[in-house]
Formats: structure tokens, sequence, C-alpha cells
């Protein structure tokens, strides 16, 4: 049984290219299931872009094209009685905690454009402060094609908007959370809570300026 890559575009995990692959003397990709985590789910969706169909998880698979090499453990290491390292090459990758989908080479580019912002949007958020509702749906809108600062995502999970900080190893550093009842904001850094003096968010300019704030916090490597 084989199951296709969920990447659009990408064949790997089909038959026909488990073939090629074979006659090519092409190891086969190893495929890694889709998360069970609700947060990590919605950030492979959000990296994948995929519209027509929802990323099911631990059913869809994505391919390891799609990882970068610090995501993914290559090798088995075992520590030498003179202290060095010796490699062995695994059969099957294996994924790093909080690894995500980085890597689309055969997407074409359209695909991958950040639409502008939309400016009556924008306006809407403003007048409609008292409902909350509505104002977390504007949000979550305008969020969605916010251009985001380097290494930001945003994602919708658990009822809530959030604004999420990878570090280099792809380990998710830095979180934003904006709750769906009453559009109060929780902020932690390094899974620490951080206490920030804010009112509920009422428009995006409120989210700009957590944002700034928290993306200017410099992280300490020993903390
Ligand atoms: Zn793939």
């Amino acid at each position: 049984m084989s199951r296709n890559c969920f990447v659009p575009h990408c064949h790997e995990g089909n038959k026909s290219q488990i073939k090629k692959n074979k006659l090519l003397g092409i190891k086969r990709k190893t495929m890694f299931k889709a998360p069970k985590d609700a947060l990590l789910l919605e950030i492979w969706a959000k990296a994948i872009q995929r519209t027509d169909k929802k990323l099911r998880p631990g059913i869809d698979s994505v391919c390891e094209k799609h990882f970068d090499e610090t995501c993914v453990h290559r090798y088995f290491e075992t520590k030498m009685a003179d202290g060095s390292i010796h490699l062995i090459e695994r059969g099957r990758l294996s994924l790093k905690k909080n690894a995500v989908p980085s890597r689309f080479p055969d997407l074409p580019q359209s695909l991958t454009m950040i639409e502008p912002i939309n400016k009556t949007k924008l306006n809407n958020i403003s007048s409609t402060i008292d409902n909350v509702s509505e104002t977390y749906n504007n949000l979550k809108d305008t969020l969605i094609n916010m251009k985001l600062p380097a290494e930001w995502f945003f994602c919708c999970a658990h009822n809530s908007l959030v604004l999420g900080y990878l570090d280099s190893n792809h380990e998710l550093v830095k979180k934003i959370i904006i709750s769906s009842n009453d559009l109060n904001v929780k902020v932690s850094i390094k899974n620490k809570q951080i206490i920030i003096p804010q009112k509920p968010v009422t428009c995006v300019d409120d989210i700009q300026k957590i944002l700034k704030t928290v993306d200017d916090v410099k992280m300490c490597t020993e903390s």
C-alpha cells in the first residue's frame, strides 16, 4: 500500500513514482505522518497551504523532501571510546520535535505568494469593537493575509488566534495567543508566561504592537 505526499504537486509515495525511483536507483523517500498535536498540525497545514483538503493528523503524510536538514535525524550517532562520533545512516529518517515542512521545490510560484492586506478590512475592524466574535473573525481574516516578521507564523488553534516564532531549530519559542472568548492576550516565551500590560485587543494595531515587543525580545541561550 502506498500513500501520496500531501504536498500539492509532489508525487512521492505514489506507485508510479516509487517504481521510477526504483529503476533509477533512488532511495525511497521517508513519509512522515501529520502530527496529532493540534497546534503543530495547524502550523503544518499553514506551511503547506493546501486549500482543497484538510490535513488529517496521523493519516496524511508529508515526504522528507519538504523538511530542512536541521529538522531530521539522518544518522544514528555512537560516541566512541576516543570521544569521536561514529555516524551510521538510518534506513528511515525520523523527525525532530516540532519539525515543520518548509521546502516546496515543486510548487508553482503563484501558490506561495502572500496576498496583500485588504485596507477596507482594516477599517472594519476598528468599527466593530463592541462585538467580540465579529472582531475576532475580522482579526483572523486580517492576520491570515498579514506579512509577519521573519520566522513568525500565524494559525488558528483551540479557538484562539496564535502567532508563533520558530527559532533556527524550528522550535516554537515565542507564542502570542488571542482568546476567542474575550480577545485577551497571553504571551509566552520558552513556555514561560510573560505578563504584559495589555487590554483585550480590538484592532490589528494592538496585535502589531505586541508582536513588535515580543519579536524584539532577545533570546538568551542559557535560561
Ligand atoms: Zn512530498
